[in-house]
This record gives C-alpha cells, structure tokens and sequence, in this order.
C-alpha cells in the first residue's frame, strides 16, 4: 500500500491559479485507507475549492486511479471532466501519473498529495515501511526483515559499531534492526546465513523508471497516452 498525505492548501491553490473549472479524483484504495483521497476528502475539497471560487464540475473515486482503464472510461463517459480547465488527483504519484496520461496534453493534471513510500499494513491507519522496493531482494538470508529500508544505513553486512544495547545509534528509540535480524534467524536455527559477507547491492537494478510487461494488449484504448 503506498501512504500518501495532504499537500497544504495554500501550496493546492497556488497550482489552481487562474483556473475556474476543475475535475477531482479521489483513489478508492490506498489513498482512501489513508484518510487522504476517499469520499469524505473530496467532499472537504470540493467545500475548499468552491469557497475559493473554483467550481467543482465533477468527481470521480476509482476503485485503483492507477489503473489506466478506469480512468479512461471516466474520459470517455464524463465530458465534464474533459472540458474541466484542470483535474486536481487525490491519490497517489502513480494515480496522478495515469490521470495525467489519460488526459489531453493540454489539461493540467495537479497532485493533491504528497507519496511517502510502500507500506505494510500493521491495522486499519498503523502502517510501517518494510520494503523499499530495491529490486535485489535479501529477505531470504535476513530472516524477512529488510536491512536495506530498517537500518537507516541501509548496511547489508551489520550491526555497524554505534549499536548500544541492542538499540540503533541514528533511531534511538528503535531496536537495531541487525539486532532484529540475528535474533530471528537464531529462532530459526539459521544463523549460518550471516557467515558469508553480503556482497555490494547491485543498485542498476533499481534504476528508475521501471517497467514490467507480462502481456502486449491489442486494444488501442489502452496505449492511449502511454509515454
Ligand atoms: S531487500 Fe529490497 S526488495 Fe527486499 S524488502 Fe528490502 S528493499 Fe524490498
Ligand atoms: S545501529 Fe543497527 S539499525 Fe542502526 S544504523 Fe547501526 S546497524 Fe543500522
């Protein structure tokens, strides 16, 4: 689930300036289960917008607004949102991303919030970062817990020496994560998993941007816009 939070208004109105129409997405998934793009976020909006005297001429809350099929059936059945002077997402980077290729080029596509990284769900609004998407993963010989995104060094090979007490020297509060680690694989009777030093992470395997193509689509809908 990737966490996002809201942009402040006055930085939202200042990309607004000089539009007078707008269309707003909101994001049925993730955005939603972090309180900043469900219903209840548009409607807050939308009360912003129009108080500020832009008119809200219509919304929209895609189950995923990173699915790019949903959001051109929007464009295809909503001429409101095609005449709209600018489309304002509350969603994710990759929701705003898809709106913004979906769109007409000339149509400002405006994020609403803020992406802060991929998380894994504890209960309903505790999240924490597990993984930081490196595209090498170690999880296999570090008893599931990810020292690239849980030590703030990022060491493969730890604890570094300012571990005190088991507690990590940058997040006081937190314990070391290569602490973490040794201890779970000593649960597990793996502990031989550390012996060989981890070899430098090949970074060029998370060069950016990434693309995944597990089937081509015929459908022409679908290549609309893409870049
Ligand atoms: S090693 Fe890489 S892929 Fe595996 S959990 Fe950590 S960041 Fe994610
Ligand atoms: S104390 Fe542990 S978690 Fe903190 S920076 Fe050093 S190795 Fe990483």
């Amino acid at each position: 689930m990737i966490i996002t939070k809201k942009k402040d208004i006055n930085a939202i109105l200042e990309s607004l300036k000089g539009k007078k129409t707008v269309f707003l997405f909101g994001c049925n998934s993730c955005a939603e289960q972090c309180a900043t793009g469900g219903e209840k976020e548009i409607k807050e909006m939308t009360a912003i917008l129009e108080e500020h005297g832009i008119k809200v001429v219509g919304s929209s809350i895609p189950d995923e607004t990173c699915y790019r099929q949903l959001i051109l059936k929007d464009y295809r059945l909503k001429p409101e949102l095609k005449e709209a002077e600018a489309v304002l997402v509350l969603a994710c980077g990759a929701g705003v991303r898809t709106v913004a290729d979906a769109a007409d080029e000339t149509q400002p596509v405006l994020p609403a919030l803020d992406s802060l990284f991929l998380a894994s769900v504890e209960r309903v609004g505790r999240f924490f970062e597990g993984c930081s998407l490196c595209g090498e993963c170690v999880l296999h010989i570090t008893g599931g817990i990810c020292p690239h995104t849980e030590c703030p060094k990022g060491l493969l090979n730890g604890p570094c020496g300012g571990v005190a007490h088991g507690m990590c020297e940058v997040n006081i509060e937190s314990e070391c994560a290569w602490v973490r680690i040794y201890k779970r694989l000593e649960k597990q009777g793996r502990l031989h998993a550390l012996r060989n030093i981890a070899a430098p992470k090949n970074h060029s395997a998370g060069t950016r941007p990434r693309k995944v193509l597990l089937r081509e689509s015929g459908n022409s809908a679908d290549k609309k816009g893409r870049k």
